[in-house]
């Protein structure tokens, strides 16, 4: 096998954790990101610092590399274009990048190739917002959200004012019963394969993620619905890689998706230790026309963000790491971030266990215990 070079687009922690993965297959991994003490620094054969979204930056990147990824979708495809016309190997596919890049042409595109999802509007900024909203609706930004930064429910017409002034969408408002996502990959031989469903438990009060786990509570029909959609949605895409695809299951049963990212993803870092193949292996298996890897659960597993603590900035601290290392069947991942900030991700901790009742437990004490502080 001829040595993979490898060229990663962002050098955050999901590139950090498919470089651990791209070792086992010897492969070279060269990473551009803007930060010049981002997590990959210190781990890339070759760390670039340059701007993603600069055209002669990324072409300029690329040409040391014959495959080429992203671990984040906010990046230059005009470059990606230009490098796959020089015959790299690209891989989301460019244009497929670019779709994914603007919430209207997703939700676009899911209206068109029959996938589900809810209704929706184009909006052009507030005052459109204002003509057409009927409550409650989410408003959202065409580009660049993220996290939840790009996305405001509008309840009443006392929300407006809080409607983003640019292009975006507005969209009906779900009354869901649960969040779920399905990872799912397909090479370029066109073999597809997904990874159990896992669910995000939101915190009562706070309304944050609080915990993933997988596999999902929900009906096999529900499970096996869910993994149909993302594996339509996958092959109507025609892509090659990785593909996570967020979903509402409604209060009456039904599937609609949200959103979806073509990439290694959060709701897929259980993989690593939970599931036969780990999501980072299946993205490079998908973009080096390997075969797929079973994504059979091996553990039950849950995924607890470590956040930056509410009112800390500075060197990250660790507090509380021994009586969580202490424990049985849990995996600390920490990344190398240099400076903390409340609600930054510093790292996860994922837990198995044999039952959902251990998995809550080892959760709890996991949030009470471990500390990002400065
Ligand atoms: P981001 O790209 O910033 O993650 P999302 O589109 O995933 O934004 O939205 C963030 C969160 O907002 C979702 O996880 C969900 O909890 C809520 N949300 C988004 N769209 C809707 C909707 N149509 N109805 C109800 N809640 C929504």
């Amino acid at each position: 096998m001829n040595k993979v070079k490898l060229g990663v687009l962002g050098g955050g922690q999901l590139g950090k954790m498919l470089i651990q993965s791209a070792m086992n297959f010897d492969m070279e991994v060269h990473m551009l990101d803007p930060d010049a003490e981002a997590p990959c620094k210190p781990y890339a054969h070759q760390f670039v610092q340059g701007d993603l979204k600069d055209y002669d930056t990324v072409v300029n990147f690329g040409a040391a590399c014959d495959l080429i990824t992203i671990e984040i979708e906010n990046v230059n495809t005009e470059a990606l274009k230009a490098l796959e016309k020089q015959g790299k190997r690209v891989f989301p596919q460019p244009h497929i990048i670019e779709l994914i890049q603007n919430k209207v042409a997703q939700k676009k595109f899911y209206k068109a190739n029959g996938i589900p999802t809810s209704d929706f509007i184009e909006v052009s900024g507030r005052s459109d917002v204002a003509a057409k909203a009927h409550f409650p609706m989410v408003n959202k930004l065409a580009r660049d959200g993220y996290d939840g930064r790009g996305v405001q429910v509008l309840r009443s017409a006392f929300d407006i004012e809080k409607a983003f002034d640019a292009p975006g969408l507005l969209e009906n408002f779900v009354d869901f019963d649960k969040e779920i996502a399905v990872i799912v990959a397909r090479n370029e031989q066109g073999q597809v394969t997904t990874f159990p469903v896992t669910e995000l438990v939101f915190h009562p009060e706070a309304n944050l993620v609080e915990y993933l786990f997988a596999p999902a509570h929900i009906t096999d029909h529900q499970a096996k619905e869910a993994e149909s959609i993302a594996c339509a949605l996958i092959e109507k895409l025609g892509m090659v890689g990785l593909l996570a695809v967020e979903m509402f299951l409604t209060k009456e049963g039904t599937i609609l998706v949200n959103e979806i990212a073509p990439r290694t993803h959060n709701s897929g870092h259980h993989t690593i230790e939970g599931n036969i193949t780990s999501q980072f292996e299946q993205h490079l298996r998908a973009i080096c026309q390997m075969p797929l890897g079973s994504t059979a659960t091996r553990s039950m597993a849950a995924m607890v963000n470590l956040l930056g603590e509410e009112g800390y900035t500075g060197t990250p601290i660790l507090a509380g790491i021994e009586e969580i290392m202490a424990m049985e069947g849990v995996f600390v991942h920490l990344y190398g971030k240099k400076v903390t900030k409340p609600f930054r991700k510093m790292g996860h901790v994922t837990v198995i266990g044999d039952t959902f009742a251990s998995l809550r437990d080892k959760v709890e004490r996991v949030k009470s215990t471990l500390k990002v502080i400065a």
